[in-house]
């Protein structure tokens, strides 16, 4: 497996490849990666001759206030994770090149970057689409692999490659979680062990609302109010966002139907959390 710093030196492998008829998959990641990037990569070999994988803690995509210092940065455990799921290229670039010095281009899709994570966070999704569109720009990619777990990401990614008609069809694999419903997530390693099992309330309230839609209930009301009630149950936990929305335009819905996105946002201590759910 190869280690790749610059956007140059990654375009012509993905050139190169393409030459001789491959097709190129991308997975990009912020590193510390475990079974649920994992799962990324492995779809990305299944689909693609050849796969990528970038790990670039992108400070753009940070609040002032957030962790992009201490964010977790495990760089030679990921390239071995990386290597034995059989990607080819591990892309690690330094931040000024992907931001070189006096950069001014930023990515920005409209509306649906004010909400859900990114009426909490602001300027996040301007930072996910502006590093996700340097990538493609650099990567080439066919395919590019993302996380059902960040829902809202993938509306915005999925609006800007259609705007942009950039060409790379997006991904989309499902959530990853241990045993006991947690979605993994680089950011349950703050979690002290009270925290770790007061955070399994997410995933609890994902549990009741698809039982209740499984049950016939369709109101957002009904589903939204039950949703509450599971958090209630640990008042600890603060919640950010209980939604059920359209997923392509993350606008609120009145009723569940087929596809649609039931998603949640809470801090457990320090560490804000989400989850989702596409009912059936
Ligand atoms: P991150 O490194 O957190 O930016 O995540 C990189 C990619 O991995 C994103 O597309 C995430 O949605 C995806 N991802 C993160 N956690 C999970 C998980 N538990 N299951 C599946 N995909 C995930």
């Amino acid at each position: 497996m190869q280690i790749i710093s610059t956007v140059n030196e990654l375009r012509a492998w993905s050139r190169a490849h393409r030459k001789q008829g491959k097709t190129i998959g991308l997975v990009p990641t912020m590193g510390a990666l475990h079974a649920g990037h994992g799962s990324l990569i492995r779809a990305a070999r299944e689909r693609c001759d050849v796969a990528a994988v970038s790990v670039f803690v992108n400070p753009t995509q940070f609040g002032p206030n957030e962790d992009f210092a201490r964010y977790p940065r495990t760089f030679h455990a990921d390239c071995s994770l990386a290597e034995s799921l059989g990607a080819q290229v591990v892309f690690a670039p330094a931040v000024d090149e992907i931001y070189p010095e006096g950069a001014e281009t930023f990515i920005e899709v409209e509306g649906l970057s004010d909400r859900l994570d990114g009426r909490s966070r602001p300027g996040h999704f301007r930072g996910v689409a502006t590093v996700v569109a340097k990538l493609f720009v650099a990567a080439e990619p066919d395919l590019a692999f993302f996380g059902q777990k960040d829902a809202a990401q993938v509306a915005v990614l999925r609006r800007m490659t259609a705007d942009l008609r950039l060409g790379t069809e997006i991904v989309v694999c499902p959530i990853v979680r241990e045993a006991d419903g947690l979605a993994l997530s680089s950011r349950n390693v703050y979690l002290n062990t009270l925290q770790r099992s007061q955070a399994l309330v997410l995933s609890q309230s994902l549990h009741t609302v698809e039982a209740l839609v499984a049950g016939g209930e369709r109101g957002a009301e009904a589903l939204l109010a039950a949703a509450r009630s599971v958090f209630a149950t640990q008042p600890a936990v603060r919640v950010d966002y209980i939604a059920l929305l359209d997923w392509a335009t993350l606008q609120p819905v009145d009723r569940a139907q087929p596809g649609t996105l039931f998603a949640v946002a809470a801090w457990v201590g320090e560490t804000r959390l989400i989850d989702n759910t596409i009912l059936a």
